[in-house]
């Protein structure tokens, strides 16, 4: 019988409220006790004195570039930058080469993943064919095949009629549309938020305005139908209290914001660097205090990472042609403890709410929770580590972050997936 015992960690669990130092007893990859002093010899142990043993994060916002990007970032690569970062489980967005639109698809994604992959991959499937935004995919096969949710995101669903499509058949099946909320003809061209600080660089600028539309779009969508819609990568004030007042009103609507957006601003492109390049882009210092006041009050309920890895080559050429996105998956959490618990934004029930719990909860998924009888899914941190983000070691195939050369706080040293320790310090590989 395969045992683990984790003892003496500060265990933070939500959904049942608990905060405080506890054993845990891991058996046949499922949570066998949780108690305050659980005696036990010759048993594999993690001594988590001083640390903190959570529900394994959850990012519900990665792109993992294969099938058809693979010189990006394959599963292998980033299921292991998840675990490094740790994450238990991650979704990935469609947005592929061929799209994710079909149940075929979400099925190899799953195949490959239990295969080569370091934790549990879940798929979103395609809102629409190709994500062409013209014709509904068939979201009811995909659904049974595996996918969690729905998003053309990279792209926003520009019809209004056919949003409004998928969130009735979606709802059918119980299952969530993400929405890039992205109106185009405002943001085509742009390379940078625009105001003073693309006046000065003298770039052209994505307003703010085409996401507060398309939010304010999307929220008339979920309150007409019913149907819930979240928001992917909220980034503007507007756009945090759109969904502030709409979540008042009972609309059934949830929200992300990523680690970039809440720590950094539009004056990190001041160097022309290609890696601070992404969509939605880094705003204003009022809008990334809009999104911390956000996350602090309950209207953004997920942290996702909006993990996009490219190929060097592509981020080397001049900022106009490099392409949008950033790496997240091994700096999310340092940057959380950093910017969030040690700033008192979050407290860590918050935290961890924001990383597992909910996103847990938003795709219908068994996690997200230490409870006896609950798969071992478990992420095991120093909450006081200092470490500096190089991003020449990271375990992605990308290097595309602009926190390179940043000291932060938290360091994340098991990653534990089905009672298997799929990460530690070391790097023990899956199933030795
Ligand atoms: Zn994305």
């Amino acid at each position: 019988m395969k045992k683990l015992l984790i003892t003496g960690g500060r265990v933070l669990d939500p959904k049942s409220n608990r905060d405080g130092i506890f054993d845990i007893l891991v058996e046949e990859g499922k949570i066998k006790a949780i108690e305050e002093n659980i005696a036990l010899e010759d048993v594999p142990r993690i001594e988590a004195q001083a640390l903190w043993v959570m529900p394994g994060l959850i990012d519900m916002h990665v792109h993992l570039r294969e099938p058809g990007f693979e010189h990006k970032e394959t599963i292998k690569s980033g299921t292991k930058s998840a675990a490094a970062g740790g994450f238990t489980t991650i979704a990935c967005m469609p947005n592929t080469q061929p799209v994710v639109d079909q149940a075929s698809l979400v099925e190899y994604i799953q195949i490959k993943a239990q295969r080569e992959g370091f934790v549990k991959v879940r798929p979103i499937g395609a809102i629409s064919k190709g994500l062409q935004g013209e014709e509904l995919a068939p979201m009811g096969e995909m659904m049974d095949a595996g996918a969690v949710a729905f998003s053309d995101d990279g792209n926003p669903v520009v019809s209004s009629s056919l949003m409004k499509k998928a969130l009735e058949y979606a709802s059918m099946w119980k299952a969530v549309i993400i929405s890039h909320c992205e109106e185009p003809s405002l943001s085509k061209g742009g390379l940078m938020n625009e105001g003073e600080m693309s006046t000065i660089l003298g770039m052209q600028g994505i307003p703010s305005a085409a996401e507060e539309i398309m939010v304010a779009r999307d929220i008339a969508l979920a309150r007409y139908t019913g149907c819930r819609v979240h928001i992917a990568h909220v980034s503007t004030a507007a756009g945090v209290e759109l969904i502030r007042r709409a979540k008042r009103q009972g609309v059934a609507i949830t929200a992300e914001a990523t680690p970039h957006h809440f720590s950094l601003t539009d004056r990190a492109v001041e160097g022309y660097d290609a890696d601070t390049k992404v969509n939605p882009p880094l705003r204003t210092q009022e809008d990334v205090e809009a999104v911390l006041k956000g996350l602090q009050d309950g209207t953004i309920d997920v942290i996702a990472t909006d993990h996009a890895p490219h190929h060097r080559d592509e981020k080397k050429q001049e900022y106009k042609l490099a392409p949008f996105g950033i790496v997240g998956l091994e700096t999310a959490l340092p940057l959380a403890i950093t910017h969030l618990i040690r700033k008192n934004i979050l407290s860590p029930l918050q935290l961890v709410e924001k990383m597992s719990l909910h996103p847990a909860r938003i795709l219908n998924l068994s996690a997200g929770t230490l409870q006896v009888g609950q798969e071992a899914d478990i992420t095991i941190i120093d909450p006081q580590a200092e470490k500096k983000i190089d991003k020449n070691q990271l375990y992605s195939q990308g290097r595309n972050t602009p926190f390179h050369g940043q000291s932060l706080y938290g360091q994340v040293l098991y990653t534990i997936v089905d009672g298997i320790v799929v990460k530690n310090l070391e790097w023990i590989e899956k199933g030795e």
